[in-house]
């Protein structure tokens, strides 16, 4: 028997979930009895101002999910509200648990928290075992020839794909073990009111939740991968996998989903397991370049750019009022459903910070506060990336013309008349710069500007050359 301990503790954090789970599938390995716990973090539940935040929302119901899987095998996951630092040894010790198993988190906080949690254990005589669970590889897994972390994408993944064709991707099979759960009776879960959240409107935008709901994502998605290549960048079409939320909160496993992009190898795949491996790429940005935690540029020399930082301006993009129909679409895409489409994500960041000239780090903020699968490498990746200061990052010369993307990737404007409904009886012609038509003939034109649409709050052309001059650093004093 390689039991190495009677009962231990598994704490489920961002990987909620059963199947191909690191920590808890080396928890039934090594113990005869393994519980189950969730701690809704005060630390971090206090600090969210607005009381109906989705992302609690999708954790609490993932949750409950977790907890009907675990009732029927006759066990269960205790939640608790509260610091970590304190109930976890608290729980160790009143269920007896002689090790405690989790996967590893790289972000600055779960860091701190989980050394804290480590060092309190410790002084008890308690073991901790950490695993790589939300990430392919990580950390100094994937370096240069000169042992050096990678900062440029493309050789990074060309080394990932190569260390996937000759090591496969591991599963962990926790199915084989499942009598091992802890039998116990079974608690109410804590509700979302006592917590201090109130429902949002998740339910009514079909967000599922758990693993059944990432499952059928993944299996809705398995028919359209081959065409991913050509279709995601197009926001009013099918294109893409929605499973953004699931890798957030891991109630899908990544390799899994790397697994089934090498399985079904087409252009499609491999341009998705590309994105895959970006996702993988800002997280060992983050465990390596830890400056980027404290709003700092990864390209430390862009801290000297002065924005304008005009805050009408910021209100207006983050109302959906800029009077850039594919901007207010995309920004109404958010505020309704916490979601935004990639394509779109790098056209408003870079409007924000290079036709409002406001400082990408407020928009990363926003986008932190409102996105359902809000990670911070991802996040500020992305807007590093869009504001030129990160690494791999857009140059700081090139700036999106937000009119000819709207008419490249919303050719119809198909996906502005579902977010901006007053815009939907203008001809496609006219809808991804109305003033220009407006301006020709005002009264005719379906729409008053400035009362029925707001008139654009720039002049693109304008606000380019002033980025330019912003951003190039000989000007910079
Ligand atoms: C300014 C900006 C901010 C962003 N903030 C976040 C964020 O907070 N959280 C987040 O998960 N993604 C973020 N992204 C990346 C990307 O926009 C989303 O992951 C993607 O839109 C999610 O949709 P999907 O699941 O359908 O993706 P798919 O296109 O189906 O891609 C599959 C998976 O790969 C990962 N992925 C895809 N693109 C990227 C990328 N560029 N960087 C990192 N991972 C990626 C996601 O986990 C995604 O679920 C951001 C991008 C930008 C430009």
């Amino acid at each position: 028997m390689n039991n190495h301990y009677k009962k231990s503790l598994v704490w489920f954090r961002r990987d909620l979930r059963l199947y191909d789970q690191a920590a808890l599938f080396h928890a039934l390995e090594l113990s005869e009895s393994v519980c189950c716990c969730f701690i809704f973090d005060a630390n971090i539940l206090h600090k969210l101002t607005n009381k109906e935040d989705r992302r609690v929302e999708f954790i609490w119901e993932s949750i409950r999910c977790l907890k009907e899987e675990l009732n029927a095998l006759g066990s269960d996951i205790l939640v608790r509200f509260g610091e970590p630092q304190k109930l976890i040894p608290q729980l160790m010790h009143d269920l007896n648990c002689e090790a405690l198993f989790i996967n590893k988190d790289y972000e600055d906080y779960a860091l701190t928290r989980d050394k804290e949690v480590a060092l309190a254990l410790a002084k008890v005589n308690k073991k901790v075992h950490k695993y790589k669970d939300q990430v392919l590889f990580e950390e100094k897994e994937i370096l240069t020839a000169t042992g050096n972390p990678y900062t440029v994408f493309s050789p990074y993944r060309n080394n990932v794909l190569k260390k996937i064709e000759f090591e496969g991707i591991q599963q962990f099979n926790c199915e084989k073990n499942k009598n091992r759960f802890a039998q116990t009776n079974t608690e109410n879960l804590i509700s979302l009111e006592q917590l201090g959240f109130k429902q949002t409107n998740i339910q009514s935008l079909k967000i599922h939740f758990g693993t059944k709901g990432g499952i059928l994502l993944i299996d809705d998605f398995k028919e359209r991968l081959h065409q991913y290549k050509e279709k995601r960048d197009f926001p009013a079409i099918k294109g893409v996998s929605y499973l953004s939320v699931h890798n957030r909160f891991g109630t899908i496993s990544v390799r899994h989903l790397a697994k089934l992009a090498l399985e079904k190898m087409s252009q499609g795949s491999a341009a998705w397991l590309n994105e895959l491996i970006w996702r993988d790429f800002y997280f060992q940005i983050l465990a390596n370049f830890p400056h980027i935690n404290h709003a700092k540029s990864f390209k430390t020399q862009f801290d000297a750019v002065r924005f304008e930082n005009n805050e009408g301006f910021f209100n207006a993009w983050k109302n959906a009022e800029t009077g850039f129909p594919i901007i207010d679409a995309a920004m109404s895409q958010l505020n309704q459903t916490g979601f935004m489409h990639n394509r779109l994500r790098m056209v408003v960041a870079s409007f924000l910070v290079k036709d409002l000239l406001i400082d990408w780090r407020w928009g990363e903020s926003y986008f932190a506060e409102k996105l359902i699968d809000y990670d911070f490498s991802a996040n500020n990746g992305g807007w590093q990336w869009a504001a030129s200061t990160g690494c791999d990052a857009q140059p700081w010369f090139r700036i999106f013309n937000p009119i000819l993307q709207s008419e490249k990737f919303d050719a119809e404007g198909k996906f502005i008349k579902k977010y901006i409904p007053v815009l939907s009886e203008l001809p496609k012609k006219e809808i991804h710069a109305p003033w220009v038509a407006y301006e020709k003939n005002p009264l005719t034109f379906q729409l008053r500007l400035g009362k029925d649409y707001p008139w654009p709050i720039v002049n693109h052309k304008e606000q380019r050359e002033k980025a330019l001059k912003m951003y190039d650093l000989k000007n910079v004093g």
